[in-house]
């Protein structure tokens, strides 16, 4: 085992909250926060965010014990622990930031469960101030994705992570709920799964496109679930690895056939008829 890429978002899939909207609001800033949000992109506006938290004199410490109470389900802990113990490679992929991202994952033990950590880059100045930078440099090489915000394309994160495991031949597992996780969505194979958080915006854009969709669709709402349908997945896709392995060594002993992976094409996601009605709430 395991020929496996467990790719998860952050905010609202691993933590039950938006890291972002969760430490404005606690920090008492959520009406400066909604009058600026339609001047600028939401990257910039966290930076500027931090230095205002800055000015009204909130330090680093207290945003990082505001993070440490960000809710986690704890099904979503043992999930992590166990597709680790089963031999996948686990990673992030966040629009949040790093600083965020590793405050939370420490706090809770499961920073040593992941082998990167795809997010906009956030460092400490020399005041004590957060700051927080796009992931793409969008003003000097946009990157020219329409579905993503400026700071952010997933879609081209998932390529390069594609691109570096392709030749050990890895399936992937997607778990994510929000609109910028469409994209890294499309750009799955037909082995791959994709694992969008029910009612939620991946859900609904997938539901509404199935078509666009190549990887299998397994909906989740809440960690518990998330725990069951994910190990199952990694179940699910080793017994295939290990029937196309048995089925190849049955055969390359004499044969010259070319072998014929064996899959399963089972589905939870519902048929299209029944999309109509659930998107629309
Ligand atoms: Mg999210
Ligand atoms: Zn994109």
């Amino acid at each position: 085992m395991a020929g496996i890429v467990v790719v998860f978002d952050f905010d609202k899939t691993i933590i039950d909250c938006d890291s972002d909207n969760w430490v404005v609001d606690e920090m008492g800033a959520t009406q400066l926060f909604n009058q600026l949000l339609p001047t600028m992109p939401w990257n910039s506006l966290m930076d500027k965010m931090m230095m205002e938290l800055h000015s009204q004199g909130k330090t680093i410490e207290e945003i990082a014990e505001c993070l440490k109470r960000a809710p986690l389900h704890p099904r979503i802990i043992t999930a992590i622990k166990s597709a680790h113990a089963l031999g996948c490679d686990l990673r992030i992929l966040s629009d949040a930031n790093l600083f965020y991202i590793e405050t939370i994952l420490k706090h809770h033990g499961l920073m040593d469960y992941f082998s990167e950590i795809n997010t906009n880059p956030s460092f400490v100045d020399e005041e004590g101030r957060l700051r927080i930078l796009p992931y793409h440099d969008f003003t000097l090489s946009p990157h020219g994705c329409s579905l993503c915000p400026p700071n952010m394309c997933k879609g081209i994160v998932i390529e390069r992570i594609e691109s570096s495991v392709s030749a050990e031949g890895k399936r992937f597992i997607y778990l994510g709920d929000g609109k910028g996780d469409f994209c890294p969505s499309l750009k799955l194979g037909e082995g791959d799964r994709v694992m969008p958080r029910k009612n939620f915006p991946l859900w609904e854009l997938i539901c509404s496109n199935p078509m666009l969709v190549k990887a299998e669709v397994h909906e989740w709402s809440d960690g518990e679930e998330l725990e069951r349908v994910l190990l199952h997945l990694i179940n699910t896709i080793s017994i295939e690895e290990n029937s196309s392995n048995n089925y190849s060594q049955m055969f390359s002993v004499d044969c010259k056939f070319e072998t014929v992976p064996i899959s399963s094409h089972e589905n939870t996601f519902p048929a299209p008829s029944q999309f109509l009605t659930a998107a629309k709430n």
